[in-house]
């Protein structure tokens, strides 16, 4: 596993001991999600945008509209933090404050990066698709020139980067062990349900 030192601005200082550094731990983070919430700040106020990514390489891509604001600020090398984030269960315990939540996380610190290059371009938008669906690009249409044109694809390096991550049971206080009430971890897991066809009005 190749070690990662933390910069100034990835260091995890509250509860450092849940931070890690490594490529693999947060590659297998962001290639278990498909949502990242993007933070920029445009003329002085800052923002923050849900949306979906992937990962290509040593890269976090993004896509949307060539008119979108997003695209637009991060394709013309704003700084960006992006973030990930998994709830694995919620943990009860006996007293209200020591109540938490299991997770793992990605936080990114990079400069947007306009894709422009038609063959990289595809790439970007065969990896997105690849990750909601294996498969699924090649039984579809494939994007033509103006719907290209039509979608702006950027990238940020997975450069400086931090992980946190939570597991296990509640910590409570030795003398609340004895109280009678339940304590433990409820899991939560993201899931696919069945598939619902779509079939044409007139079909
Ligand atoms: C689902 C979820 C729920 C949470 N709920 C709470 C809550 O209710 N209250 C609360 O105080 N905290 C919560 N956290 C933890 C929270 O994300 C922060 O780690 C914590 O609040 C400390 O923030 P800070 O800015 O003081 O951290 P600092 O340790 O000062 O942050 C320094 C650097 O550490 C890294 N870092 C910090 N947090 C994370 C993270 N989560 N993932 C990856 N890198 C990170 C970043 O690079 C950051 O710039 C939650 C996290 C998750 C994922």
């Amino acid at each position: 596993m190749e070690t990662r030192s933390p910069t100034d601005r990835t260091r995890v200082r509250r509860l450092p001991d849940r931070g890690a550094y490594d490529r693999e731990t947060i590659f297998a983070i962001l290639d278990t999600g498909f949502v990242c919430h993007v933070g920029i700040v445009e003329s002085g106020s800052p923002v923050v945008i849900p949306t979906a990514y992937a990962r290509v390489g040593d890269d976090i891509v993004l896509h949307g509209s060539s008119k979108s604001r997003l695209m637009t600020v991060l394709g013309g090398g704003a700084p960006a933090c992006v973030t990930v984030t998994h709830v694995d269960g919620f943990v009860m315990a006996r007293s209200a404050f020591h109540h938490s939540i299991n997770y793992r996380s990605v936080v990114i610190f990079g400069r947007g990066e306009a894709i422009t290059e038609e063959r990289a371009k595809n790439e970007a938008l065969h990896a997105f698709m690849e990750r909601l669906h294996p498969g699924r690009w090649d039984a579809v249409r494939p994007p033509n020139p103006q719907e290209l044109k039509a979608t702006a694809v950027v990238r940020i390096p997975i450069e400086e980067a931090s992980a946190k991550l939570r597991t296990g049971g509640p910590l409570d206080d030795p003398e609340d062990m004895t109280l009678d009430v339940w304590a433990g971890v409820v899991p939560v897991v993201l899931a696919r349900e069945a598939p619902i066809r779509h079939v044409p009005e007139h079909a």
